[in-house]
């Protein structure tokens, strides 16, 4: 399957973002945190990459659903295609308010909410997990018998607009409050004060909360992130805090059914001194300090150069092997978790360094005719590694961290 075009999400995505930058600052609205706004498209890039990695296999399931189990042999006549947009939506909405109302879902959908700010960035903080489990509240539409070419145009619909939602920069827009999911309903959503908590789940169509009872309007200033900040650039600790917090939880339950209560239970009842636990078992600290502006600067470049890569990776991925698209996302992850740990200032970004260099050698030696002149040269950097590993270390580390 062909989707080259879809690597043009990212100039545009990007667009809008530095739109939406100018113009805030022309408001002087102060919008826009640069660690967050890496961190958001950190977490972005690695959706791109693995949702592109996955489609041709989700389209597979789709597919199969619908020739095996399809209850109506549909075609795409107009009333059909609108009978699946308002399906699409209406399990998106089910979809999305479970997220925030079972643990082992908002475990995969928290990722999205942790930002303290809200900009274009912030709607970038999808991940794979969080498409992987809405592609199977989507099954339900092929099963009902809606095909899957049909199914792949609507998603990609759905997969754009809720980008324009994620803005403060736009204020109320008159009749479209009434039946469209707008930025404004979406701040209340993203917003944890009490009066917005648990509100708005609607994708396109606001309607949905209007009848099941979520809906909030704006009317306080909204405050937004989690009710207990995560404050944290780790690209890791972003994906893994909360399902370590629900084990932790898990473990001080003794019975089965305690356990199975933490599990499938909301949120809410979450022991907030088990967010405190991990991050002591794991070394997490908050809130650190403010970064210098060479540090800055490593960071942004790494970003910008992830992605230039990855347009060009999905722009030509049909073309490449097993090989190249495991190289990549090891050197992507690699690259994120890196940039992570820099703004968190961690000390082991030296070794991740390291994990790089074997990537790229490891690409090297495979793409390159020339074996003996690439082994020559990986083993030649290797040893001099290893013989100046402590030397090369500090130099890197007092480059990357001026104390
Ligand atoms: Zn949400
Ligand atoms: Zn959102």
């Amino acid at each position: 399957m062909d989707h080259k075009y879809l690597a043009f999400a990212i100039p545009l995505f990007l667009v809008f973002m530095f739109l939406e930058y100018f113009v805030s600052r022309q408001k002087k609205m102060q919008l826009f945190d640069l660690h967050r706004s890496i961190a958001n498209v950190s977490i972005g890039i690695l959706e791109r990459l693995t949702d592109i990695l996955t489609v041709a296999l989700l389209y597979g399931v789709y597919d199969y659903l619908q020739k095996n189990f399809g209850i109506f042999n549909i075609k795409p006549t107009l009333a059909m295609w609108i009978l699946l947009f308002l399906g699409t939506d209406f399990v998106w909405y089910w979809y999305h308010r479970l997220a925030h109302e079972m643990n082992i879902l908002w475990a995969v959908h928290v990722v999205h909410h942790q930002s303290e700010d809200f900009n274009y960035t912030v709607s970038a903080r999808i991940t794979l997990l969080q498409s992987i489990v809405r592609t199977g509240f989507w099954c339900v539409l092929p099963i009902l018998g809606f095909p899957a070419t049909m199914i792949a145009v609507m998603l990609l619909i759905h997969g754009l607009y809720p980008f324009f939602v994620h803005t403060q920069v736009i204020g109320r827009l008159g009749i479209l409050e009434y039946f469209m999911v707008t930025p404004s309903h979406h701040r209340v959503h993203h917003a944890c004060n009490d009066q917005y908590l648990d509100k708005n789940y609607g994708d396109v169509l606001i309607i949905w909360d209007k009848i099941f009872g979520t809906f909030q309007k704006e009317d306080e200033k909204p405050v937004y992130g989690l009710t207990h900040q995560l404050r944290t650039y780790s690209f890791l600790w972003q994906h893994f805090h909360y399902p370590i917090e629900i084990i932790l939880m898990m473990r001080s339950e003794r019975t089965l059914k305690g356990k199975l209560k933490v599990l499938f239970g909301s949120p809410m009842l979450m022991d907030p001194e088990m967010r405190d636990k991990a991050e002591r078992i794991f070394g997490v600290k908050q809130q650190p300090q403010p970064l210098q502006q060479r540090l800055n600067v490593y960071v942004i470049w790494q970003v910008i150069a992830m992605l230039f890569a990855l347009f060009g990776f999905i722009y030509y991925e049909v073309d490449f092997g097993a090989s190249e698209r495991f190289l990549f996302t090891g050197l992507t992850i690699l690259t994120l978790i890196n940039c992570g740990a820099i703004m968190e200032q961690k000390k082991w970004i030296f070794a991740v360094e390291f994990l790089r260099m074997l990537v790229v050698a490891s690409a090297l030696w495979l793409y390159n005719a020339d074996y003996q002149i690439v082994t020559f040269f990986i083993v030649a950097v290797l040893t001099l590694m290893a013989l100046f590993y402590r030397t090369i270390q500090q130099r890197y580390l007092s480059v990357v961290y001026q104390d």
